[in-house]
C-alpha cells in the first residue's frame, strides 16, 4: 500500500499560516506599518481604497531591498531581525518571526517596488498566491512601496467574512492611530479612498496626539514621567473631567510595542480613586520601557499581550507615578460631573423663553430633562385621551404582564403617533375630573435611579434610564423614518473641533444626524457648526458632550451590524437619556412610565437591559411569612 503522507506545497501552507497573522485588512496595515518603520523610514504614508477590501498601499522612505532581498523577503521564515535563538530575548524590532510578507503575499496580488539609496535602479515584483508574476528592475525613489490588492483573492470563506466598510475602516483607523501615537517623530499620513483622514507631522509625543485626538485634547493632557533603574514610565493621562462614556483612548506600549493589559488597566484606573465619575473611562497614552530580558513578547503575533518578569512592581510603579502626576498638576474633580445641587429642589415647568435662549446650553440648569418646554404637542388633545386610554389598558393588562410574551402587549395601531416626552405631564398636573389618573399614587424614586410604582396587581420597578433609552430610541427610529423633526436653533451656534477620525464619521453621518433635529454643518478642518439641536435637548445637555458621546457609541454599536439608522437610533438615545443619579419629580417619573408603555418593546432598553421587574401582591406576602 502506498504511503499516506505529504508535505504540503508551500502556496498552501502558508495560506494556512495566513489566517492566523492576517486576519482582516486592518492586520495587514498594521504589519507592513511596522515593516516601514523596522526599515528606519521617517515618513509613511498609508493608502486605502475600500476599507482595505481593494487597495492597502504603504509607502515607506526606509532603507529599501536588494533585488534578492526583495525576492526573499516573501519566503516563510525570511527575516532580516534576528540570527539566533538568543537574538529573540532582545527584540527591539516590531517585527522579527518573518512570517508576515509570505502571509499577505498568500492571500493577495502583492505589487512591491523598493530601492536602497546605494542603488540607482530599484526593483518591481508583483506576486499572486504566493507566485512571483513579475521581477523587473523599475526607477523608484528611495525606499519601499508595497502594494496589497483584493485581500483574500483566493480564500472566499474568509473575504465573505470580512464585516463591513464603515467596521473594517475603523479597525484600520485604530491600528494606525497606535503606530503613529507610537512612533511621534515619524511623519504618517492616512488617506482613504480620496480624502486625507490623516496628515501628522514629525514632532513631540503631546503633538501627536493632538493630531490624532484632535486640537481640543490639548488642554485636557496631563504628562506622566517617572523612571528607576528597572523601567522607564512616560507619556500622558487625561484629567478626569473630560473621561469618556467609553474606552478607546487607552494605550499602554511596551517597548514601544502596543499592548493591552486588563491588569496594568487597572493600576492605572486605581490611580484616578475616586477622581472618575462611574461607569468612565480615562484617556492615557503610557509607554513603559523596560529591559527586553525582563518580557516575553514571544507570544501569539496578534494577541498584544505581554509577560512582565514582575508584574506586581510594574503595577504598583504605574499606579503611583500615575497619582503622582494627576497630583501635580492639581486635577481636582469638578462639581458638576452628574447633577446640579438645585436639582434636589421642586422644580417648575419652566418658561419657553428660557429655553429657547439657549443659555442652559453649558449644562442643566435647573430644568428638568423630561419636561421641555416647547407646547407643541401638549395641546393635542386626542393624543392625551389615547395616552389615558393606553395607559389603562397597560396598568389592567400588567397581570398578564411578562418579558416572554412580547405579543400580548404591543400597543394597537392607535398609538403610532411619535413618542414625545413634553406631552403630557402639565395636563395630568391639571387633572381631568374623573380620569384615573386621579387615583394613582405617586411613583417613588429609589437611589435616584429607580422608580418605584404601584400597579394592579402589586408593584413594579423601573430602571429610569433603561426607560429613557427605550422610550428615546423609539422615537428617534421613528423620526428616522418619518423624515421630519422640530430643531431648537440656537442663539449662538457653538463649534465642534473633532479628531479627524471623528470628522471624518461624523461627515458621513450628517444626514440622519440632522434629521434627529440637529442642525449642523460642515465648517472644513475637522470642525462642525451647531446651529440647532433637537428642540428636546435645548438646554438639557451640553449639546458639544451629546454629539460626541453620540459618536462615541455609534463606533461602539458598529461590530453589532446595525445599519445606520438603528445604530444612530440607539446612539443618541444612549447619549441624550437621562442617566443614574438624575433625581426626577413624581410626575416627570409618571411621564416615563406612561411613555414606556406606549413603547413597541417596553420590556428592554435598546441594548437588551431590563426596564422594569414587578412582583405581585401574593409573591410580597409571601416574602413576609
Ligand atoms: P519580519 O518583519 O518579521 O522580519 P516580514 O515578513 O514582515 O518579517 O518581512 C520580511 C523581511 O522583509 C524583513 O525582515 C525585512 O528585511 C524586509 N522588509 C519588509 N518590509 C520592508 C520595508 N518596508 N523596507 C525594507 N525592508 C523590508
Ligand atoms: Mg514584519
Amino acid at each position: 500500500m502506498a504511503d499516506l503522507i505529504q508535505l504540503l506545497p508551500d502556496a498552501i501552507a502558508n495560506q494556512i499560516a495566513a489566517g492566523e497573522v492576517i486576519q482582516r485588512p486592518a492586520s495587514a496595515v498594521k504589519e507592513l506599518m511596522e515593516n516601514a518603520i523596522d526599515a528606519g523610514a521617517t515618513e509613511v504614508k498609508l493608502v486605502i481604497k475600500d476599507a482595505g477590501k481593494a487597495l492597502i498601499q504603504v509607502i515607506d522612505n526606509g532603507c529599501g531591498m536588494s533585488e534578492t532581498d526583495a525576492r526573499m523577503a516573501f519566503e516563510r521564515h525570511a527575516t532580516s531581525k534576528i540570527r539566533s535563538a538568543q537574538d529573540l530575548f532582545a527584540i527591539r524590532t516590531m517585527g522579527f518571526r518573518g512570517e508576515a510578507l509570505a502571509s499577505i503575499a498568500a492571500i493577495a496580488q502583492v505589487e512591491i517596488k523598493t530601492r536602497r539609496h546605494s542603488d540607482e535602479l530599484g526593483t518591481r515584483l508583483v506576486i499572486e498566491g504566493s507566485a512571483i508574476k513579475i521581477q523587473e528592475p523599475c526607477q523608484c525613489p528611495q525606499g519601499t512601496t508595497i502594494s496589497i490588492k483584493n485581500l483574500f483573492f483566493n480564500v472566499p470563506a474568509r473575504r465573505n467574512f470580512l464585516k463591513s466598510n464603515p467596521v473594517e475602516m475603523r479597525h484600520i483607523n485604530d491600528e494606525f492611530q497606535r503606530i503613529a501615537i507610537a512612533n511621534s517623530d515619524i511623519f504618517f499620513s492616512l488617506h482613504h479612498n480620496d480624502s486625507e483622514i490623516f496628515h501628522l507631522p514629525g514632532g513631540k509625543l503631546r503633538q501627536r496626539l493632538i493630531g490624532v485626538f484632535g486640537s481640543h485634547s490639548n488642554k485636557k493632557l496631563v504628562p506622566v514621567a517617572e523612571e528607576t533603574e528597572v523601567l522607564r514610565l512616560n507619556g500622558y493621562v487625561g484629567k478626569p473631567e473630560f473621561a469618556k462614556k467609553t474606552r478607546g483612548e487607552q494605550y499602554f506600549f511596551v517597548n514601544n510595542r502596543f499592548i493591552k493589559s486588563h491588569y496594568l488597566n487597572h493600576a492605572l484606573v486605581s490611580a484616578y480613586e475616586d477622581l472618575l465619575p462611574t461607569g468612565t473611562y480615562p484617556l492615557y497614552v503610557i509607554f513603559i520601557d523596560i529591559d527586553p530580558k525582563r518580557i516575553d513578547i514571544n507570544v501569539h503575533p496578534t494577541k498584544q499581550e505581554i509577560k512582565f518578569e514582575d508584574e506586581r512592581l510594574v503595577y504598583n510603579y504605574l499606579r503611583v507615578s500615575v497619582r503622582h502626576a494627576l497630583g501635580q498638576y492639581n486635577v481636582m474633580p469638578s462639581l458638576d460631573f452628574e447633577q446640579d445641587p438645585t436639582f434636589s429642589q421642586p422644580t417648575p415647568i419652566r418658561p419657553r423663553s428660557e429655553a429657547s435662549t439657549g443659555i442652559g446650553n453649558v449644562k442643566p440648569s435647573g430644568g428638568s430633562n423630561l419636561a421641555a418646554g416647547h407646547g407643541e404637542a401638549s395641546s393635542d388633545a386626542s393624543r392625551h385621551a389615547s395616552n389615558l386610554k393606553h395607559w389603562q389598558d397597560v396598568y389592567e393588562g400588567l397581570d398578564e404582564f411578562d418579558a416572554e410574551s412580547e405579543a400580548q402587549a404591543t400597543p394597537g395601531p392607535e398609538h403610532e403617533e411619535p413618542l414625545t416626552l413634553e406631552s403630557d405631564w402639565k395636563e395630568e398636573q391639571g387633572s381631568m375630573p374623573g380620569e384615573p389618573v386621579q387615583e394613582k399614587k405617586k411613583p417613588t424614586q429609589l437611589h435616584n435611579s429607580y422608580i418605584l410604582t404601584q400597579i394592579k396587581s402589586g408593584m413594579m420597578l423601573l430602571d429610569q434610564q433603561a426607560v429613557h433609552e427605550r422610550i428615546l430610541y423609539e422615537r428617534y427610529l421613528h423620526v428616522l423614518s418619518q423624515q421630519k423633526s422640530t430643531t431648537q436653533k440656537q442663539l449662538f451656534p457653538r463649534t465642534l473641533s473633532l479628531p479627524p477620525a471623528d470628522a471624518e464619521l461624523l461627515k458621513e453621518l450628517l444626514e440622519p444626524i440632522n434629521q434627529l433635529g440637529f442642525d449642523i454643518q460642515e465648517f472644513g478642518a475637522n470642525t462642525f457648526v451647531i446651529n440647532g439641536v433637537p428642540a428636546e435637548l435645548a438646554g438639557k445637555q451640553d449639546d458639544l458632550k451629546t454629539i460626541e458621546s453620540l459618536l462615541e457609541q455609534y463606533k461602539g454599536n458598529l461590530e453589532l451590524n446595525l445599519g445606520t439608522h438603528e445604530n444612530i437610533a440607539r446612539a443618541m438615545a444612549r447619549s441624550a437619556a437621562i442617566k443614574k443619579g438624575k433625581i426626577l419629580e413624581p410626575n416627570e417619573m409618571q411621564t416615563l412610565i406612561d411613555q414606556l408603555f406606549g413603547c413597541e418593546v417596553p420590556y428592554l432598553s435598546p441594548s437588551g437591559k431590563r426596564c422594569f421587574i414587578t412582583m405581585e401582591l401574593e409573591e410580597l406576602a409571601k416574602r413576609f411569612e
